[in-house]
């Protein structure tokens, strides 16, 4: 059997692992667009959401998979760009505080919960009144580090094109598709929140979500935890962070507004005392999906035509469990979770 992969993206990386690991041919088609979902991406594991304290959906399962998987790619490709790292929830009053002492005695979060820590333990250059709580199993994938390793294990393994993909290109040939004279059993829509505007897939109730970052310099802060109160700092090390994110709807493009830079200095300033400089701002649009859930499946009609996508907020995390799920429903026919097969929007199409 032969797949071709459109979008070499998170999603579209880890499918290409999984299917050339059961013997696919695969060639990959992607346009290298500068800034996508996945390289602007924070790459942060969140177990729990803070604020409403409720662990994320099938996190005992797929937290464990994808740390393994990342380290498992990690050794393929001999780079390091998976880190663990626990967050550092800040509380936002004293009834926050108490919540949280009662919920972190629950049993579901034994092995998330971490040490509750006093304003004085946070210490000074985090803005905190009522101290705050460790989150365990976290961490992040250095996204831009990830891509260009696998890309190069990648182009050892498979065909990797750089180039745009148009339907317009795409003939259908007995079962199969040909594209550029190449007969495929399969192709697989892995291009983001593109396939929101495409015409295999526009059926499917994407809702895209705009997200911008800031990187910053501070050396007087600390490296040791994400910090999350709503918004996230990421440490990536020598006094460099990351910051973010915003949500926007509308304007989805990836032009930084000068509205975003102000909403993530505002929160900055709120968390932090000690002095910083923004390096960079950035934006993308995340592939997210009215229900949250993941897209994996073929089309309706076109059965070689397949979608792995709507990672959503939460691709890093997710992503390899279901990677692996899309490549036994092409190679074996075995059918993903009900939750996240594109089935479930099947009356959408029709
Ligand atoms: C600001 C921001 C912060 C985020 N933070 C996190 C986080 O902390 N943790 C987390 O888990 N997730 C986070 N995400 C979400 C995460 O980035 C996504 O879940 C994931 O990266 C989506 O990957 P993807 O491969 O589906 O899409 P993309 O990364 O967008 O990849 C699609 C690929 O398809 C290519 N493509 C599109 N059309 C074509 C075409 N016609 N021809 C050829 N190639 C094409 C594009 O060039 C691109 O390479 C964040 C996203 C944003 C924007």
């Amino acid at each position: 059997m032969n797949a071709l992969i459109v979008g070499q993206g998170l999603a579209g990386t880890l499918l290409a692992y999984e299917l050339i690991a059961k013997g696919i041919t695969v060639t990959i088609v992607d346009r290298v667009d500068p800034l996508t979902s996945t390289k602007v991406a924070a790459g942060i594991i969140l177990p729990v959401t803070g604020r409403r304290m409720v662990k994320t959906h099938l996190a005992d399962q797929i937290i464990p998979y994808a740390v393994s998987h990342y380290r498992k790619l990690e050794s393929l490709t001999e780079a390091v760009f998976f880190h663990e790292m626990p967050i550092l929830e800040i509380f936002s009053s004293s009834k926050n505080r108490n919540d949280w002492y009662a919920r972190s005695a629950e049993n579901d979060l034994s092995g998330y919960a971490g040490a509750i820590k006093s304003k004085a333990d946070i210490g000074e250059c985090i803005r905190n009144d009522y101290g705050g709580i460790e989150l365990l199993q976290s961490g992040y994938l250095d996204t831009n580090m990830f891509l260009e390793k696998m890309k190069w294990w990648l182009q050892q393994k498979c065909t990797v094109i750089a180039d745009s993909f148009s339907l317009d290109d795409l003939k259908t040939v007995g079962n199969n598709m040909q594209w550029n004279e190449t007969s495929y059993d399969k192709v697989v829509f892995c291009n983001g929140y593109h396939a929101a505007t495409s015409n295999f897939f526009r059926y499917l109730p994407f809702i895209p979500a705009k997200g911008e970052i800031i990187d910053f310099a501070a050396p007087e802060l600390p490296e040791t935890h994400i910090i999350n109160n709503g918004h996230f700092i990421l440490p990536l090390g020598n006094g460099q962070f990351k910051a973010g994110a915003t949500y926007s709807w509308t304007d989805l493009n990836t032009i930084s507004t000068e509205s975003a830079l102000l909403e993530l200095e505002t929160a900055l300033q709120k968390t932090i005392s000690c002095p910083y400089k923004v390096t960079a701002q950035k934006a993308a649009v995340r592939p997210t999906v009215k229900d949250r859930r993941p897209l994996l499946g073929f089309h309706p009609v076109m059965k070689n035509i397949g979608i792995f996508n709507g990672l959503g907020t939460k691709g890093v995390m997710q992503g390899p469990y279901y990677a692996s799920q899309m490549a036994n429903l092409i190679a074996d026919e075995k059918a993903v979770d009900d939750e996240v097969s594109v089935k479930r929007f099947e009356s959408l199409f029709l």
